[in-house]
Protein backbone atom coordinates (compact mmCIF):
# COMPACT_ATOMS: atom_id res chain seq x y z
CA UNK A 1 0.00 0.00 0.00
CA UNK A 2 1.78 3.40 -1.28
CA UNK A 3 0.03 5.06 2.21
CA UNK A 4 3.41 3.62 3.93
CA UNK A 5 6.05 5.46 1.67
CA UNK A 6 3.29 8.63 1.92
CA UNK A 7 3.56 8.38 5.74
CA UNK A 8 7.56 7.72 5.63
CA UNK A 9 7.61 11.37 3.53
CA UNK A 10 5.49 12.92 5.97
CA UNK A 11 7.27 11.58 8.90
CA UNK A 12 10.88 12.96 6.93
CA UNK A 13 8.93 16.76 6.34
CA UNK A 14 7.87 16.52 10.32
CA UNK A 15 11.72 15.84 10.84
CA UNK A 16 12.27 19.13 9.03
CA UNK A 17 10.10 21.48 11.35
CA UNK A 18 10.78 18.77 14.68
CA UNK A 19 14.64 20.26 14.15
CA UNK A 20 12.92 23.85 15.02
CA UNK A 21 11.38 22.60 17.99
CA UNK A 22 14.40 20.39 19.64
CA UNK A 23 12.56 20.72 22.78
CA UNK A 24 9.13 18.96 22.07
CA UNK A 25 7.71 16.33 21.09
CA UNK A 26 5.01 15.78 18.15
CA UNK A 27 1.68 15.74 19.32
CA UNK A 28 -0.75 15.83 17.16
CA UNK A 29 -0.77 15.90 13.02
CA UNK A 30 -3.09 17.65 10.81
CA UNK A 31 -3.21 16.46 7.22
CA UNK A 32 -6.06 17.03 4.45
CA UNK A 33 -6.84 14.21 2.15
CA UNK A 34 -9.16 14.43 -0.81
CA UNK A 35 -11.70 11.89 -2.18
CA UNK A 36 -9.58 11.82 -5.47
CA UNK A 37 -6.51 11.75 -3.93
CA UNK A 38 -5.92 7.79 -4.03
CA UNK A 39 -5.18 7.96 -0.16
CA UNK A 40 -7.86 6.08 2.00
CA UNK A 41 -7.83 7.37 5.49
CA UNK A 42 -8.26 4.48 7.52
CA UNK A 43 -5.13 2.60 5.35
CA UNK A 44 -3.03 6.08 6.35
CA UNK A 45 -4.20 6.06 9.67
CA UNK A 46 -2.74 2.27 9.84
CA UNK A 47 0.70 2.96 7.99
CA UNK A 48 1.10 5.77 10.33
CA UNK A 49 0.69 3.93 13.87
CA UNK A 50 3.22 1.14 11.90
CA UNK A 51 5.85 4.30 10.53
CA UNK A 52 5.72 6.30 13.59
CA UNK A 53 7.35 3.70 15.86
CA UNK A 54 10.93 4.98 16.54
CA UNK A 55 10.72 7.84 14.51
CA UNK A 56 10.45 11.64 15.34
CA UNK A 57 6.80 11.23 15.91
CA UNK A 58 6.76 7.62 17.94
CA UNK A 59 4.13 9.88 19.98
CA UNK A 60 2.19 11.36 17.55
CA UNK A 61 -1.66 11.38 16.63
CA UNK A 62 -2.99 11.87 12.89
CA UNK A 63 -5.99 14.11 12.61
CA UNK A 64 -7.22 13.70 9.10
CA UNK A 65 -9.24 16.18 7.54
CA UNK A 66 -11.52 15.38 4.33
CA UNK A 67 -12.36 17.56 1.83
CA UNK A 68 -14.67 18.15 -1.04
CA UNK A 69 -14.43 17.86 -4.68
CA UNK A 70 -15.29 21.26 -6.10
CA UNK A 71 -14.82 21.92 -9.69
CA UNK A 72 -15.27 24.54 -11.93
CA UNK A 73 -17.32 24.31 -15.18
CA UNK A 74 -15.24 25.49 -18.45
CA UNK A 75 -18.59 26.16 -20.04
CA UNK A 76 -20.74 28.42 -17.60
CA UNK A 77 -17.79 29.13 -15.52
CA UNK A 78 -19.50 28.34 -12.42
CA UNK A 79 -17.62 26.89 -9.15
CA UNK A 80 -19.78 23.93 -7.66
CA UNK A 81 -19.28 20.59 -5.62
CA UNK A 82 -19.20 17.42 -7.18
CA UNK A 83 -18.95 13.83 -6.11
CA UNK A 84 -16.24 10.85 -6.89
CA UNK A 85 -17.43 9.23 -10.34
CA UNK A 86 -19.71 12.15 -11.16
CA UNK A 87 -17.43 14.85 -11.65
CA UNK A 88 -19.91 17.55 -13.14
CA UNK A 89 -21.06 20.91 -12.83
CA UNK A 90 -23.86 21.19 -10.27
CA UNK A 91 -25.51 24.32 -12.53
CA UNK A 92 -25.40 23.30 -15.88
CA UNK A 93 -24.49 19.50 -15.59
CA UNK A 94 -21.87 19.47 -18.32
CA UNK A 95 -18.89 17.25 -17.88
CA UNK A 96 -16.43 19.37 -18.83
CA UNK A 97 -15.45 20.56 -15.87
CA UNK A 98 -11.89 21.81 -14.15
CA UNK A 99 -11.18 20.12 -10.92
CA UNK A 100 -10.20 22.55 -8.46
CA UNK A 101 -10.27 20.98 -5.13
CA UNK A 102 -10.41 17.05 -3.87
CA UNK A 103 -7.16 15.62 -5.05
CA UNK A 104 -5.12 16.72 -2.22
CA UNK A 105 -2.86 15.07 0.41
CA UNK A 106 -1.87 18.21 2.10
CA UNK A 107 0.78 17.88 5.56
CA UNK A 108 -1.84 20.82 7.32
CA UNK A 109 0.14 21.65 10.90
CA UNK A 110 2.10 19.77 13.20
CA UNK A 111 1.11 20.71 16.82
CA UNK A 112 4.38 20.22 19.48
CA UNK A 113 3.49 19.55 22.88
CA UNK A 114 6.52 20.01 25.47
CA UNK A 115 8.41 16.76 26.24
CA UNK A 116 7.64 16.38 29.62
CA UNK A 117 4.13 15.88 29.26
CA UNK A 118 4.01 13.94 26.41
CA UNK A 119 1.45 11.12 27.39
CA UNK A 120 0.04 7.78 25.08
CA UNK A 121 -0.39 8.13 21.50
CA UNK A 122 -3.37 9.07 21.04
CA UNK A 123 -6.09 7.18 19.40
CA UNK A 124 -7.20 8.00 15.54
CA UNK A 125 -9.04 11.42 15.18
CA UNK A 126 -11.18 12.30 12.30
CA UNK A 127 -12.42 15.48 11.40
CA UNK A 128 -14.90 15.94 7.92
ZN1 LIG B 1 -21.62 24.53 -16.05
Amino acid sequence: MHEMSLCYSLLDTIAVYQRANMDKCVGLVHVKIGPLSGVEPDLLHQAFLTCRTHSIGDQAALQIHTSAIKVRCTLCGKHSRAVVNRIICASCGSWQTELIQGDEFVLQRIEFIPSEISTEPKERQYVR
